[in-house]
């Protein structure tokens, strides 16, 4: 599972989102930067500030 915590890029967003690929984690993480912080214009170095703090999730099993 891919994990994308807001915070990595806005310092002190608590929101975060989980999916299985990271073009999914890309759509929803835009979706919010619009509603919550304001991001009318989504540029295309946004893009990869987020793809590149995407992590993989490892959960104990
Ligand atoms: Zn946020």
């Amino acid at each position: 599972m891919r994990l994308f915590e807001c915070g990595a890029l806005v310092p002190g967003c608590d929101w975060h989102t989980r999916a299985d690929n990271d073009a999914e984690i890309v759509r929803r993480t835009v979706e919010h930067l619009r509603q919550a912080h304001g991001e009318s214009v989504i540029r295309e170095n946004m893009i990869d500030n987020i793809k590149s703090r995407i992590v993989e999730e490892t959960k104990a099993a």
